[in-house]
């Protein structure tokens, strides 16, 4: 006899009975609800998460007296009930309560066919799930002679009978739904969805409505949204019960449309009273539950049963334009529409995405360094990229990994994957600046770059030319093109965007250092440029050529003649700058890299070079080998190369003073920010500092006009945190430089890191790749240090990140709590970031 347990063991819910989410599991909750808005629910039990657990240590509640909850000789269904929906949980059993007595019966009132495939059904569910039969000898469709077969294979296969005792078939299935939540695979499904070790797991047994009968029966659902766009639509199913061929030989109903369609008979026009009242339940569900619902439901003899709801499913897209909906018709508070939409998510918006409807053939993965998604034709060159764009084919470009040579060939792709590299490796930050969807890292696949050749790690051989699909959302190389969802920058976006910037407390600003950027960071309505890297401005080939003559002049004049030429050229690129910015403030940070990145590194290059300079190779080649420093990162850039060739410093502060000048008298006043990196002594700033008012003073006299700037300091070394303190006093602003600080804090390359990062973080030893995600505890303290002293010193100091991890909630997060003023990144992290600190303010 079984022995039944006395704990607390079901709760007919009623719509003052005691459930809640964590004790009983969202579904049980949420129909609770139904029932408080008079919605059509069969009588429904809930068990607590506390009786499930006891009864997958062996305990059982009195079934008998829960099946008598539902009158005489009820069908039942047990649903799983866990506390968050996205933790999954084993399958729906149907019809529990279904015998040889019950088919009898069914079989006079409904006929043989229907009540055969209901008990067939249920069987095999019985077999598969409770018994743990073998599925192929359980999968028979309905049709003659089939029922039997499965009773009798049953029978043989277990040496009872089929069970006929509706109280012992409940407890059956309660017990093995009990028991699959706590078996090992589905904990880990669960907790891959972010499910903690101990959640649990509720169950809902509910009276079937049967779906079948003389007058309109049947089964389907509903919806009121469409999932992935978030448009209005009315969207599902409604599958009849399968009389087969009416009588008066029209069409069968079997499965009906829902809404009128010309493929076919609709629910709408055939039932439209049924179809108003599904109409209605979908609107009370919205407004009441505050939410767009996907609602199952029964017609059992022309009558609707609600069997359940859950959220519909949604796309990013669709998230965002729900929840603005919901906000716009008052059922839901602006607050509540900001919470309900992920900030990452919205940079799903921004890009080309692939349809997540269509199948993915994958080649390999890597690090999702840049999202979006495109679709091109592999190249392995930035000059076939180039070629391939000046014939209007979209290209993509495959490379071990980029250097500042290739910016031009990334410019003229339409995504990137390279082999090797991280987050903050070059192909990475270039791709996040220009919008480009880029995979980096991606070992799994080999690429032989003489052969032209990429490897697949099963043997699948890509070639130039070959049609690749990067999606840079999830770091997924995909075969061919597959289907893709447009960018989709629409009022939803911008309006959610705008509640967002009436709720948030700290700036947001964006990286920008072409004029494209600088557009693409007023589309986003950043409120300033945080980091102008000039260096990248010089690339162009024209520029490059020039700026190749300035590192190769022999004497100062030689240099000053050089820098001339560069001159109006910078001029230009900052007058562009301040004209789309209109007045905002933009921080121009001075020249960083070191020079030789700015050579060409390959023997053709050399020879090329050579040709332009007018010189001998040789010369050419040693001066090449004189500037290749052991640790360039570490060696001749940022201040240190400003106060060792302090004429490029002069030239770019001129530039900026003459520019300000010009775009101030066009339009609204500029005070530009000039930023000097990789500081690490008070001494650097002084001397940069004297020389840039001489410069400045020196643009007053010639020009007659009056203007103002702000000088700061990018804190990328571990000592200019240290010494912010001193370093202050000269300094009107302190940006922090996080990928420099990063890699000097833990003595580790952004380069190179990527790779053994992967293995570093399944082994525990970081939790996180630091280059993605701030390490609060370390880099972190420094940033506070930093601030800390810096405002000691000078308490309207402004303090910023500037870093890529400017980009990231968790960091906005700290910076936020640390009193910064503002996050700066990448154009396109912008609408995360300004979503993102707007949920920390709330
Ligand atoms: C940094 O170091 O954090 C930074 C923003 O500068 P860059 O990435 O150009 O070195
Ligand atoms: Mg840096």
């Amino acid at each position: 006899m079984q022995k039944h347990a006395d704990f607390a063991e079901f709760t007919l819910i009623e719509p003052s009975a005691d459930v809640s989410t964590a004790r009983h599991g969202w579904r049980a909750k949420c129909l609770q609800r139904l029932i408080r808005l008079d919605l059509p629910v069969p009588p429904t039990v809930a068990l607590p998460c506390d009786s499930v657990r006891a009864i997958a240590a062996g305990q059982m509640p009195d079934t008998a007296r829960l099946m008598a909850l539902f009158g005489a000789a009820p069908l039942v269904s047990v649903r799983p009930s866990p506390e968050n929906p996205a933790w999954g949980g084993p399958g729906t059993v149907l019809n529990v309560g279904m015998n040889a007595e019950r088919h009898a019966a069914l079989a006079r009132t409904h006929g043989t066919e229907a009540a055969d495939a209901l008990y067939l059904r249920f069987v095999q569910a019985f077999a598969l799930h409770v018994a743990r039969l073998d599925p192929d000898m359980f999968s028979a469709p309905p049709a003659s002679g089939a029922l039997a077969a499965a009773l009798a294979a049953y029978e043989a296969e277990t040496d009872e009978p089929f069970p006929q005792d509706p109280a012992r078939q409940l407890a059956e299935v309660l017990r093995s739904m009990a028991r699959a939540w706590e078996g090992t695979t589905a904990r880990l499904l669960r907790a891959a969805k972010g499910a903690p070790a101990e959640a649990a797991l509720g169950l809902v047994v509910q009276g079937m409505a049967l779906a079948i009968g003389p007058g309109r029966s049947g089964s389907g659902t509903i919806q009121f949204v469409e999932g992935v766009t978030g448009a209005p639509q009315i969207i599902g199913r409604f599958r009849g019960q399968e009389n087969g061929p009416r009588a008066d030989g029209g069409i069968s109903e079997a499965t009906l449309f829902l809404v009128a369609d010309p493929r076919g008979p609709a629910l709408e026009d055939v039932a439209p009273e049924l179809f108003g009242e599904l109409l209605r339940h979908g609107r009370i569900c919205r407004e009441r539950l505050r939410e767009e619902m996907q609602i199952e439901f029964a017609i059992e003899d022309g009558a609707i049963k609600v069997i359940d709801a859950v959220r519909v499913q949604r796309s990013s897209r669709a998230a965002v334009r729900i929840a603005v909906a919901l906000a716009n018709d008052g059922i839901i508070s602006r607050e509540d529409a900001l919470l309900r939409v992920e900030p990452r998510a919205l940079s799903d918006l921004l890009h080309f995405q692939v349809d997540p409807r269509v199948p993915r053939d994958r080649l390999g993965r890597g690090i999702a360094a840049s999202p979006g998604a495109a679709t091109g034709k592999i190249v392995f060159t930035a000059a076939a990229a180039q070629a391939s764009a000046a014939r209007d084919e979209p290209c993509i470009l495959v490379r071990r990994e980029t250097a500042p040579e290739d910016i031009r060939g990334m410019h003229a792709s339409v995504a990137v994957l390279t082999e090797r590299g991280g987050m903050t490796s070059h192909a990475a930050v270039i791709a996040r600046g220009l919008g480009l969807p880029a995979i980096v890292g991606a070992s799994e696949l080999r690429l032989n770059g003489r052969e032209r050749t990429l490897t697949t790690a099963d043997g699948r051989v890509l070639r130039e030319g070959d049609t690749l699909t990067v999606d840079g959302t999830t770091g997924e190389v995909l075969a061919g093109s597959p289907a893709m969802l447009e960018p989709a920058l629409d009022d939803g976006f911008r309006t959610l965007l705008r509640w967002a910037d009436n709720v948030r407390d700290i700036g947001i600003r964006a990286n920008a250092d072409t004029p494209d950027d600088a557009r693409t960071a007023r589309m986003f309505e950043a409120e300033g440029i945080g980091l102008c890297r000039t260096e990248h401005m010089f690339f162009d080939e024209d520029r490059l050529t020039v700026m190749r003559e300035m590192i190769f002049a022999d004497t100062g004049e030689d240099r000053r003649v050089a820098l001339e030429r560069l001159l109006p050229m910078q001029r230009a690129d900052f007058i562009a700058l301040f004209d789309i910015m209109a007045g905002l403030p933009v921080c121009i940070r001075l020249f960083d890299p070191p020079l030789h990145e700015f050579l060409p590194h390959d023997r053709e290059g050399m020879r090329e070079l050579a040709e332009a300079l007018d010189r001998p190779l040789s010369e050419v080649t040693r001066r090449v080998e004189a500037l290749t420093e052991f640790n360039p990162m570490l060696g001749m850039r940022g201040v240190r190369l400003g106060i060792t060739v302090p004429e490029i410093y002069d030239m770019q502060t001129r530039a900026i003073f003459e520019a300000t000048v010009e775009a101030s008298r066009r339009g609204a006043a500029v005070v530009p920010e000039i930023m000097i990196p990789l500081v690490s002594a008070k001494r650097e700033v002084e001397i940069v500092k004297t020389r840039t008012d001489a410069v400045a003073a020196a643009v007053r006299n010639e020009t007659g006009a009056d203007f103002d700037y702000r000088l700061g300091v990018m804190v990328e070394t571990p000592r200019a945190a240290l010494r912010a303190g001193e370093i202050a006093q000269h300094s009107a602003f302190l940006s922090f430089g996080t990928n420099d600080l990063t890699q000097m804090t833990y003595g580790l390359s952004r380069d190179d890191a990527g790779r053994f990062m992967g293995s570093y973080v399944a082994q525990g030893v970081y939790r996180e790749d630091p280059f993605h995600m701030l390490d609060e505890d370390g880099v972190g303290e420094l940033l506070l240090i930093g601030a800390k002293r810096g405002r000691e010193t000078r308490p309207e100091l402004t303090v910023s990140i500037c870093g890529e991890h400017g980009g990231n909630p968790e960091s906005i997060s700290f910076c936020r709590a640390a009193g910064f003023d503002y996050v700066s990144c990448s154009p396109y992290r912008v609408p995360v970031a300004r979503l993102a600190a707007a949920h920390f303010a709330l």
